[in-house]
């Protein structure tokens, strides 16, 4: 079974990459998507994520990102030149809904990238006076319009909406581009869903084939993540063909790969 992790970052700290291969290795994990936030989020940025996946392209598979207001669609034309092939995006300036953002997801529509979308409360690194990132405006119904403008794009909700798991979930259920992740570090949002189980949100059948295996720690918290999951799917019931698409299938399929 070849093992994609759908959402990854590249932390700014000395030998981070080496530390996450080695990870990916250890978890079985053959291929990353990785995005590097700047930092505003303690990480490093697009031109690290870009150097990595030249250094790395049978590993690592690089989502640009783009900061909605602060960046525009000039920024999804330089990652599709430069070999990225997916977005990741936060922290907008604005609703994600907002009409000044669609040239971002019309360029990422013709690029053929799936677009990686923060939901939820979010915790920068940097905050304080002047950071101005507001949760409310990544509200995964914030997504809704942009998935009604564009109904082709492949939309990804992080985190199944961290504080809006239903929101999320039903987006993904009635909008047919529309996938989840349930990333995100060990004592956060993850510990209602392991309490209250996933399919209390992912209810319908064949709801696992909106969710994707996705990470977004440290390289050191990714076996256990792995591991989580892997319980959360035996709880689930999913047969062994389902779960290959929840850990890669599904997101080659987004990514345009064969399966
Ligand atoms: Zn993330």
């Amino acid at each position: 079974m070849k093992i994609i992790d759908a959402h990854a970052h590249l932390m700014d700290e000395p030998g981070y990459l080496d530390g996450l291969l080695t990870a990916m290795d250890a978890a079985g994990i053959e291929k990353v998507c990785v995005s590097g936030l700047g930092p505003l989020f303690g990480m490093q940025d697009n031109t690290a994520v870009e150097a990595a996946r030249r250094q790395h392209p049978d590993r690592i598979i690089g989502a640009v990102y783009v900061r909605p207001g602060m960046d525009g669609a000039e920024t999804v034309d330089w990652g599709a030149e430069h070999g990225f092939r997916m977005l990741k995006v936060t922290a907008p300036t604005g609703p994600y809904s907002d009409p000044s953002f669609d040239p971002i997801w019309e360029r990422a529509l013709e690029h053929g990238m799936p677009v990686l979308f923060h939901t939820g409360l979010v915790m920068p690194s940097a905050e304080g006076r002047g950071c101005r990132v507001s949760s409310l405006n990544m509200q995964p119904m914030q997504v809704e319009p942009i998935t009604r403008e564009f109904p082709e794009l492949k939309v990804i909700l992080a985190h199944l909406g961290v504080n809006h798991n239903m929101d999320a979930a039903e987006m993904a259920r009635i909008r047919a581009n529309v996938y989840v992740d349930i990333s995100g570090e060990p004592g956060g949002w993850r510990e209602r869903m392991k309490a209250t189980g996933l399919d209390h949100w992912l209810w319908w059948p064949g709801a696992s084939e909106k969710l994707l295996f996705g990470t977004d720690v440290h390289y050191t918290r990714i076996k256990q993540i792995l591991d989580e999951d892997r319980a959360i799917y035996d709880a689930l019931g999913l047969d062994e063909p389902t779960r290959a698409n929840v850990l890669g299938g599904t997101m080659r399929g987004l990514l345009g790969e064969p399966l």
